[in-house]
């Protein structure tokens, strides 16, 4: 094992999560922080701490500069991205490997390939993996757009090729208004992310989101470790997540697994990756790849067993995957809910000092967060501060325990969205696993929110 200290470039429960792995390891960690975050629990378990910056996150958590020396001073020979940040920017990565630090990342060229949506859906079709109809790739013409559109039929979507979190989508329902959000879409793309690069998808009605997980040595082995429903979405975030999916059969497990997992071994793909498809009447359509580990990945350990923070680290050091395929057993159900200080109803942010706090335990109940008491939840950044993740033998068992869990947990001082996830447990459809992502929205709007 070459990797002894790992610089941690990121905050929140994900930098705890990577510290408990390393730790497990025998691997020191190194946090850095915004001044900000300097009595955060991770920065406080960490067998270094360095301050990279003020609260702007431009300032600290994306200052490659501030990263690199920190890395440096500290005789880290790691970094772990963690997720958002800078986990999927392909110029932070090769900067990290050209200055002889290991990435615990895939390869750069993998995430600039997948970071780009038009070249992400080429490669994905090339590979095998089933597309939403719609244009083979960038288009600016009015005229092949309103040809293609014709083609796959309305409604359809207008899509960035450099959009990302939901945004950077126009929705067309007909021929007329094709030209103008167009130029819409163009333009926003252009000032959000600049580049108006756009490209046209069949807009499906009422999809799920499904997901596959997949892990690559990037020496040509690839494994998938099955997948995870993230329908319950507002405005394309993800707000609960469970595996398995209540919709998908062994069957299809086992059938779309490999080829997910084929596709990954014919790229090289190298550390973990998730495969984002909509899910409509029984079939498939890839929409995006993310290279990095997701927010939810703790559903996929709970019912594998695999810890994916570890396999990560392994993978980077140029070690093999620590299980084969056919080890894998798809065992129970889990069950994630996002725990944000937020107005369960408005969402409008509730940053703040934390009274008091308390975690739920017991069996199967795991808690990912760096919550205390006397913590101050610092307004600069994502909302989310801490997930509750159960497991049960079955989705039935595992929903009495997280209703159980989430009638435990205490967090004063600050609004969450618990009263939200208990709500969301009384309705028949979540009971039942009779959701789409339009449900939430839809909930939403009916009870006036
Ligand atoms: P982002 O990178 O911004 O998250 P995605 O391509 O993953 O963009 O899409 C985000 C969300 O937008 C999806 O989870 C889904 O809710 C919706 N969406 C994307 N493409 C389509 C489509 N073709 N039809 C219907 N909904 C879509």
């Amino acid at each position: 094992m070459s990797i002894s200290r790992i610089l941690i470039a990121n905050r929140g429960e994900i930098a705890l999560r990577i510290h408990r792995a390393a730790h497990e390891m025998g691997i020191e960690t190194v946090a850095v922080h915004s001044t900000a975050d300097a009595d955060a629990m991770h920065v406080r378990l960490a067998d270094h701490a360095i301050c990279i910056g003020p609260p702007p996150a431009k300032d600290s958590y994306l200052n490659v500069a501030a990263i690199i020396s920190a890395a440096e001073i500290s005789h880290a020979d790691a970094i772990h991205p963690g997720y958002g940040f800078l986990s999927e920017n392909a110029q932070f990565a090769e900067i990290v490997e050209a200055h002889d630090i290991i990435w615990i990342g895939p390869k750069p060229e993998h995430i600039r390939t997948m970071g780009d949506k038009v070249e992400a859906k080429r490669t994905a079709g090339a590979l095998g993996l089933p597309l939403v109809p719609g244009s083979d790739g960038a288009v600016s013409d009015p005229k092949v757009a309103a040809k293609i559109a014709d083609k796959v039929g309305y409604p359809v979507i207008i899509k960035a090729a450099s959009g990302g979190g939901g945004r950077g989508m126009k929705v067309c329902d007909s021929p007329d208004q094709l030209d103008t959000l167009m130029k819409q879409a163009g333009n926003e793309a252009k000032a959000a992310f600049g580049d108006d690069t756009v490209y046209i998808e069949k807009y499906l009605g009422n999809p799920r989101h499904i997901e596959f997980q997949v892990f690559g040595d990037g020496n040509g082995n690839a494994i998938h470790l099955g997948e995870r429903d993230c329908s319950l979405q507002r405005r394309h975030q993800k707000v609960l997540e469970e595996a398995t999916s209540p919709v998908i059969t062994p069957e299809e497990r086992q059938r779309m697994g490999g080829i997910v997992s084929k596709a990954m071994a014919d790229m090289g793909y190298r550390g973990a990756g998730t495969i984002e498809f909509l899910w409509e009447n029984g079939e498939f359509y890839f929409i995006e790849m993310n290279t990095r580990l997701q927010v939810e990945h703790p559903v996929t350990e709970m019912i594998t067993g695999v810890d994916l923070v570890r396999e990560q680290i392994r993978v980077a050091d140029g070690r093999p995957l620590s299980v084969q395929q056919d080890e894998i057993e798809f065992k129970g159900h889990a069950i994630e809910c996002r725990i944000n200080a937020e107005d369960p109803w408005t969402f409008a942010p509730s940053p703040g000092l934390v009274t008091a706090y308390h975690a739920p335990g017991g069996m199967h109940v795991r808690v990912d967060s760096g919550l205390y008491a006397g913590y101050r939840i610092p307004p600069y950044y994502d909302s989310m501060i801490a997930k509750l993740i159960v497991y049960g033998r079955t989705r039935e068992g595992c929903i009495m325990r997280l209703k159980r869990a989430l009638e435990e947990m205490v967090v004063d001082g600050v609004k969450t969205s618990i009263p939200l996830h208990c709500a969301l447990l009384e309705e028949p459809d979540i009971l039942n696993g009779d959701y789409s992502i339009k449900w939430l929205e839809d909930w939403m709007a009916k009870r006036g929110a």
